[in-house]
């Protein structure tokens, strides 16, 4: 079995066609374009090329973006007061704070500052806790990604035995709460499955994978997903991205594509789907702040 590709950079593409529609009818009607402030501290090259990919994608969707650039030995009181600034600021909708922040920033009371109306990263507790509660503000973007490269490729995970593979607060742990939801008009990404979530204190993984029917990848470790622990026929979607030898590489081994019936790509998978998630959620802000 070869695995159909689940093809993030063209759904992406798709997708941003999409919200470039909306903001468009948007600007039509004489309203503000949404706007996304990103917020870079340091040097970190891969933030760097996070937010410029973010920034770029919002241009090409006719979005507002605006970088603010601080560097390595900003204080917190300084990014917090910009923070301030940016939430009561009427042509920003949508507020990134590029992670992880240098060590003397405190990552939480920055994640706390956003105001949850304008956190389009959905990690703001007040966000977290509408989207467990089934009620979402926004979907958290890595999940959210996942969640439509099933769907529109046809893959519903309702009723299904899924299994995640890492519990961290940005991918497994909401993508894990999604799945697992009931599917209502409120919550239409709710996913109807029945959900195990795997972690390093997994006892045989590779056994807990098999039982996958759609088995998702977020642990963070290279091609730690190997072929014999995929029951064949089985979707996989590879959140990971690591660099081996300065090559991109997701955490499922080459092999997986003769076992599997799908498999997302690294690069060209999810990747691309968060990316137009954030705009997803930036236009979403801009409608429930401006109407
Ligand atoms: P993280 O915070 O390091 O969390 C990794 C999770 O995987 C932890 O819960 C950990 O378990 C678990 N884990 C690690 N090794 C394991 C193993 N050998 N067996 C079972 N579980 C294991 O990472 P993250 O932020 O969730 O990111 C995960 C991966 O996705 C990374 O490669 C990251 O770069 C990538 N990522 C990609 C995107 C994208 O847009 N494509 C977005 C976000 C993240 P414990 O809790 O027990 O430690």
């Amino acid at each position: 079995m070869t695995a159909k590709r689940l093809d993030g950079k063209a759904l992406g593409q798709t997708m941003r066609a999409e919200v470039a529609a909306r903001a468009a009818a948007r600007a039509a009607a004489g309203k503000r374009p949404p706007g996304l402030a990103a917020v870079l501290v340091g040097d970190n090259p891969a933030s760097h090329v996070y937010v410029r990919n973010k920034r770029k994608a919002c241009a090409d969707a006719g979005l507002a973006s605006w970088l603010h650039h601080l560097p390595a030995d900003t204080s917190q009181s300084h990014l917090l007061g910009l923070i301030h600034e940016l939430n009561t600021n009427p042509d920003v909708h949508g507020i990134l704070v590029q992670l992880p922040l240098p060590k003397q920033i405190d990552e939480g009371a920055v994640i706390r500052a956003v105001h949850p109306s304008k956190d389009v990263d959905c990690f703001h507790p007040e966000n977290v806790g509408l989207l467990l509660a089934g009620h979402p503000r926004f979907y958290p973007c890595t999940p959210h990604g996942v969640f439509q490269l099933l769907v529109r490729n046809g893959i519903d995970p309702a009723g299904k035995e899924v299994v995640v593979v890492g519990r961290s607060n940005i991918v497994g742990k909401p993508l894990a709460a999604m799945l697992m939801q009931k599917r209502t008009a409120a919550n239409p990404a709710g996913g109807d499955a029945t959900v195990t979530v795997a972690h390093t204190r997994t006892r045989d993984l590779a056994a807990v994978c098999r039982r996958a029917e759609v088995l998702v990848a977020a642990a963070g470790v290279p091609r730690v997903i190997t072929p014999e622990m995929v029951a064949p026929g089985a979707v996989v979607v590879d959140v990971g991205t690591n660099s081996v030898d300065g090559k991109l590489v997701g955490d499922v081994h080459e092999g997986v594509a003769g076992v599997a019936a799908a498999l997302s790509p690294v690069p060209g998978g999810v990747g691309p789907m968060t990316i137009t998630m954030l705009l997803v959620n930036t236009l979403r802000a801009a409608g429930q702040i401006d109407g």
